[in-house]
């Protein structure tokens, strides 16, 4: 996503979190043979996702009442244990009614708001396979899930939204939520006649029950995706469908925003496989089987989410004027490659998605009037202040993930190409970019260090970790 102001309170938050993860930690003391995990234990949320086991298949049935403010829904969870394991451990914030695992009932015992943990009958061996399955019911207004900082379902005008980073699945649906987890995922969403359900992936269906007074929204997303870039929004929207350089597209516009937005936000989202023809040059094949956005109605606290394959955009996107649209745009779409195809280790690492898609969304820019990325560079190195160089990115915080991890991080990739030169830098961003998988920050440098036969230790401390401005100098990439 774009990104957006401080957030100092947020350790209000986590205070908590903290005594929770505790907690559970000393549940999982007390059963040495077969541990059952809730909560990875990562530093910024330790409560998210779930150790033990990686998912395999994610598919969610979700019914929504007359007025989008309760759900019952069910998950089925299918995934293979990496440790050994008397129970499956997973992120939900409603009630359990029922839960099977590999067709038998089994109890779910509920450790703090967000973690679950379906205690497994006979214990599963690493390497095990498993389908879980898990109805639940409730209202997803509220809540809070644990990077909780904002609500990840927002309610407006008779439409619904459910998005968010770091977490938002847990208000709808059951998931291993973390980003470094990731797997395919399929949504069947059950909402009032005459309403639109919007996901990501493909449309299958748009209406596949035989219900007259409901229609059943069918996507399906084959490519891996983590939980947090997932979305559903619900409500009046213009649909439009065609194909981009052979795959399928799908842009849906609000109905919420007025006729002329609307035609501004829908000629923007056409715009969008030129962005996509744009990126490929650079970092080689769109990594997923479709390409699409949403603008929604709602008011979003974020500008954008780079949810996989669809964009959820804000109504900035319709914004007359200015390079705000098309640089959204870009960002947004820079994530498929940066973020969602190779993912972060853990959230400590987001330096990994937002620097380069900042970086990318510059280069298209720059690209397009033909002006040099090295005085967007100088200008980074000219303005920035105390505030701007002062906290690190390498390790940025929960409270500057989502700051200065942005332009500082955008920056440095700039300046490493000033070092390197386009052919190598393009051709390390390339593969990097085109290897899927979860990676960390220090993975990236490791990969550029192999692939350089420079030094870049002094490099790497000025421009991720130093609280200070690199030196101008030709070795941390001042391009003179
Ligand atoms: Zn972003």
């Amino acid at each position: 996503m774009p990104g957006f102001s401080r957030r100092s309170w947020l350790l209000v938050w986590l205070l908590p979190l903290l005594v929770v993860a505790g907690l559970v930690a000393a549940l999982v003391a007390s059963r040495p043979s077969q541990p059952v995990a809730a909560g990875v234990g990562a530093p910024y949320y330790p409560d998210a996702g779930a150790t033990g086991w990686e998912p395999t298949s994610t598919v969610v049935h979700v019914t929504w009442n007359d007025d989008l403010t309760q759900l019952s829904g069910t998950t089925t969870l299918e995934g293979i244990a990496t440790q050994n394991l008397s129970g499956i451990g997973f992120n939900l914030m409603h009630h359990v009614d029922a839960a099977t695992l590999d067709g038998e009932p089994v109890t779910v015992a509920a450790w703090g708001a967000v973690n679950r943990v379906a205690m497994a009958k006979k214990p599963l061996d690493v390497g095990d396979r498993f389908t879980l399955e898990v109805s639940y019911a409730g209202s997803p207004d509220g809540l809070r899930t644990v990077g909780g900082f904002h609500q990840p379902y927002s309610r407006a005008g008779g439409e619904i939204l459910i998005a968010g980073e770091p977490e938002s699945s847990a208000v709808w649906y059951a998931a291993n939520d973390h980003p470094s987890r990731a797997a395919p995922f399929e949504v069947y969403a059950t909402v009032p006649a005459g309403l639109q359900a919007i996901s990501i992936g493909e449309l299958i269906s748009e209406d596949a029950d035989d219900d007259p007074a409901t229609a059943t929204w069918h996507w399906r997303a084959a490519d891996p995706v983590a939980s947090y870039l997932t979305f559903l929004a619900v409500g009046r929207f213009d649909i439009e469908q065609g194909d981009a350089d052979g795959r399928p597209a799908l842009y849906a516009v609000s109905h919420l925003l007025a006729p002329p937005e609307r035609d501004r936000a829908l000629a923007k989202l056409r715009e969008t496989p030129r962005v996509i023809r744009e990126l490929e040059s650079r970092y080689g094949p769109y990594p997923f089987g479709e390409i699409g956005g949403v603008v929604t109605g709602i008011d979003t606290w974020f500008g954008a989410l780079e949810t996989q394959t669809r964009p959820v955009y804000g109504a900035a996107l319709a914004a007359a004027g200015g390079d705000w649209p098309d640089e959204l745009l870009a960002h947004e779409l820079a994530h498929m490659w940066f973020g969602n195809h190779v993912r972060v280790a853990t959230w400590a690492d987001i330096v990994n998605n937002e620097g380069w898609a900042t970086f990318a969304a510059q280069d298209v820019l720059a690209r397009r009037d033909g002006r040099s990325m090295d005085d967007w560079l100088r200008g980074i190195w000219d303005e920035g202040d105390d505030d701007f160089w002062t906290p690190s990115i390498s390790d940025p915080g929960v409270d500057n993930m989502f700051g200065t991890t942005y332009v500082r991080g955008g920056a440095a990739l700039q300046a490493l190409r000033v070092l390197l030169g386009d052919d190598a830098f393009f051709a390390i961003a390339r593969e990097w970019a085109q290897t899927p998988g979860a990676r960390s920050l220090a993975d990236f440098q490791a990969y550029v260090d192999e692939r350089s036969s420079r030094d870049l230790t002094a490099f790497w401390h000025a421009w991720y970790a130093a609280s200070e401005a690199p030196p101008r100098e030709a070795a941390y990439g001042w391009p003179g």
